[in-house]
């Protein structure tokens, strides 16, 4: 069967053939794939040549937002059934640590664990894989054609969560002052911001938009982009990145409580940390790869962060719990916002299209996936 993948000596993504998995232990559940959501790790993987295969092999298959049809299962599978949808989680812990013997895979403190098409473990941009059941979400009819999002939906969870469990220091909700995180309407009356506005950072605004925060958006476009146009039909405000500085968004948002990155432009970020509010928190979700000097007045960054109570904080990946809530939210956020959500998705191509769906994005190109339900 026909599988894409970064190989060791080729620039760009190659198709190779592999052999169809079979399910070798009876935990394992066999899965056609139906739908692959491709992001910014897989274009960065492939750009900066970041092979980094499983042990003794010399290419990698990529893809790790994977939806799939269950087409058989093992002998001591539980829940899943033969034609569930189902979506995979990424990460393999290293079975050593606390995080990772907790189902807390994403706080690997080792730093063994592995990657579904990222790191060590081939993905899933092929026909037919075999996984365990239980590194697989089911997917309920309701919100089938939003499952390829769950995956990216996932990583705003995690970041949100880690933001709620951290910010419960404060009275959060200044209407309700004993509102805290933890409490329904918690975004109330607090601001975000989110910088950069590709699939991650939309999601990161539908989630922020649907606890109710005011929500600013900085995005590198002008008006009429598609992703201005879908943010602000939820209810975000629109602030142009180009030509801004910190002075000029001062005047225009104040200081925000919440800001969460996902431009992985280190300039940029590192230039709104005092953009901050007092107690405020600053997510950092983007990861820019080489490197790239940035000139800045420490004293001040250090200064303001210390006497205002602010947090700087790194979230990366998901575990299966923010799966499970990415899917509540997936239908929850229909509800809301009715199609603004599918829109997102904007080119879909066939398997065998990989070279087209891997070429520089167009203006207009906010999510691509590949669609194998006719293969
Ligand atoms: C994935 C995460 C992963 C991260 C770093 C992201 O694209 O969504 O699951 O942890 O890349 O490898
Ligand atoms: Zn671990």
């Amino acid at each position: 069967m026909k599988a894409l993948a970064i190989v060791k000596g080729k620039d760009g993504i190659q198709e190779i053939d592999i052999e169809e998995p079979k399910i070798e232990d009876a935990k394992q559940v066999k899965i056609k794939i139906i739908e692959m959501g491709i992001d910014g790790t897989d274009r960065s993987i492939l750009k900066h040549s970041l092979l980094d295969p499983p042990e003794g092999e010399d290419y990698l298959i990529l893809g790790h937002e994977a939806v799939g049809e269950v087409i058989e299962v093992g002998d001591k599978v539980k829940e899943i059934k033969l034609g569930d949808s189902v979506v995979s989680t990424v990460r393999r812990g290293c079975n050593q640590c606390a995080s990772c013997l907790h189902n807390q895979s994403d706080m690997c403190s080792t730093g063994l664990y592995k990657e579904r098409g990222i790191h060590k473990l081939h993905g899933y941009f092929t026909e037919y894989v075999v996984e365990e059941e239980k590194y697989l979400v089911k997917i309920p009819e309701n919100v089938q054609n939003l499952a390829v999002l769950t995956e990216p939906l996932s990583i705003a969870e995690k970041a949100l969560e880690e933001v709620r469990f951290i910010q419960q220091r404060l009275p959060w909700a200044c209407i309700h002052p004993e509102h805290t995180y933890n409490t329904p309407g918690w975004g109330g009356c607090k601001k975000a911001m989110v910088i950069g506005v590709g699939p991650l950072g939309f999601l990161a605004v539908a989630l922020l938009r649907y606890y109710g925060l005011p929500t600013y958006a900085l995005v590198n476009r002008d008006r009429d982009d598609i992703r201005v146009r879908l943010i602000e039909q939820m209810g975000a405000i629109y602030v142009d990145s180009r030509n801004i500085n910190l002075k000029k968004l001062l005047e225009k948002t104040g200081h925000v409580d919440l800001i969460i990155e996902a431009s992985g432009v280190a300039p940029l970020i590192l230039d709104l940390i005092p953009l901050l509010s007092r107690n405020g928190i600053f997510v950092l979700t983007g990861i820019p790869r080489g490197e790239r000097k940035v000139c800045l007045d420490g004293n001040l960054i250090i200064r303001e962060t210390v006497r205002k109570n602010q947090i700087i904080l790194g979230s990366v990946n998901s575990n299966k719990s923010h799966f499970e809530s990415a899917v509540k939210h997936l239908y929850e956020l229909r509800e809301m916002y009715g199609n603004v959500i599918n829109k997102i998705i904007t080119k879909r191509y066939s398997l065998k299209d990989y070279k087209e769906a891997f070429e520089e994005r167009k203006k207009e190109d906010l999510k691509t996936i590949f669609d194998m339900k006719g293969n």
